[in-house]
């Protein structure tokens, strides 16, 4: 009999588990409609079962009169709280306690004289959420490439959003160590992400069969599928376990499974339950 085995690190981390028991104790208890600024996560079965539970999705604090405003584990810049605390609406603030370790560290260095430089995706609702809680001057660079249109103070601060590779770090410290006199590092990097993948490259090397759980705009759960597939060809990337076809398990005798850091733990099961009964019938 073939066996299925989950990778040591896989599904939902720390916040989004957190930000997912907020959004459905809102859902219960809140009084007036419950809303969360964007998606409160990239995975469509769980966006939707929030939506059946009384949970939408609105882009602005614009969109909202009344009720509950969701702020997701990426956080938002500080002025979204304050327009959405001063248009009477009750907030409930699901930013990862890890990203908000980043808008603390970020504070605390411009408080301290440095120039900011975060470490980041320019763009992405994490990076200008630490951007907002820096206030003005602070600069996003991705690579060292980056820096070189940039005019670096002697003294220079760096945060890391949390789901940078230390490598991405080190290159761009190593880039403004020889053009500054005083450097501040701040590592903020989650191992959540790193945990997974490092995860699913052990059960992949040991799989003949890897399954991906999570959703398909998920970044996270695609670099997951990735990793897998550069180590076992009979990869697959489903979101439901509906998904799950009957060959895909017919000559495998080694079944990893693994999930993006979006997935609650829930889909994962069920897969695994989907998996054994495919294999039990076959
Ligand atoms: S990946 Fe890390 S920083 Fe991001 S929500 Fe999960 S625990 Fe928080």
């Amino acid at each position: 009999m073939a066996t299925v085995r989950v990778a040591a690190y896989a599904g939902a981390c720390y916040g989004v588990e957190r930000a997912l028991e907020k959004a459905f104790a809102a859902a219960r208890d809140a009084q007036g409609p419950v809303h969360t600024l964007g998606p409160l996560i990239h995975n469509p079965l769980v966006v939707s079962d929030l939506e059946a539970s009384g949970v939408d999705v609105v882009e602005s604090v614009d969109d909202v009169s009344d009720g509950t405003v969701i702020v997701r584990t990426h956080g938002v810049v500080p002025q979204v709280i304050d327009a959405a605390r001063a248009k009477g609406l009750n907030v409930i603030d699901a930013t990862c306690p890890y990203v908000k370790k980043v808008h603390h560290a970020a504070r605390r260095l411009v408080a301290d004289g440095c120039q900011l430089i975060v470490v980041g995706e320019a763009g992405h609702p994490e990076v200008e959420g630490i951007l907002g809680a820096a206030g003005e001057g602070a600069v996003v660079v991705q690579t060292p490439a980056d820096l070189t249109q940039i005019d670096l103070a002697q003294k220079v601060g760096v945060v890391v959003q949390t789901t940078q590779t230390a490598s991405a770090l080190s290159d761009v410290v190593a880039a403004i160590a020889p053009r500054v006199s005083e450097l501040h590092v701040v590592n903020t990097i989650c191992e959540a992400t790193s945990e997974r993948q490092r995860a699913a490259a052990e059960l992949a090397d040991t799989c003949d069969c890897m399954v991906v759980v999570g959703g398909k705009n998920s970044a996270n759960t695609r670099r997951l599928a990735q990793i897998c597939a550069e180590r076992c060809d009979n990869t697959h990337h489903i979101e439901d376990a509906d998904e799950l076809e009957d060959a895909w398990f017919a000559t495998s005798q080694n079944i990893g499974v693994t999930a993006g850091a979006s997935t609650p733990s829930s889909h994962i099961h069920r897969t695994c339950e989907r998996i054994q009964a495919i294999l039990e019938r076959s």
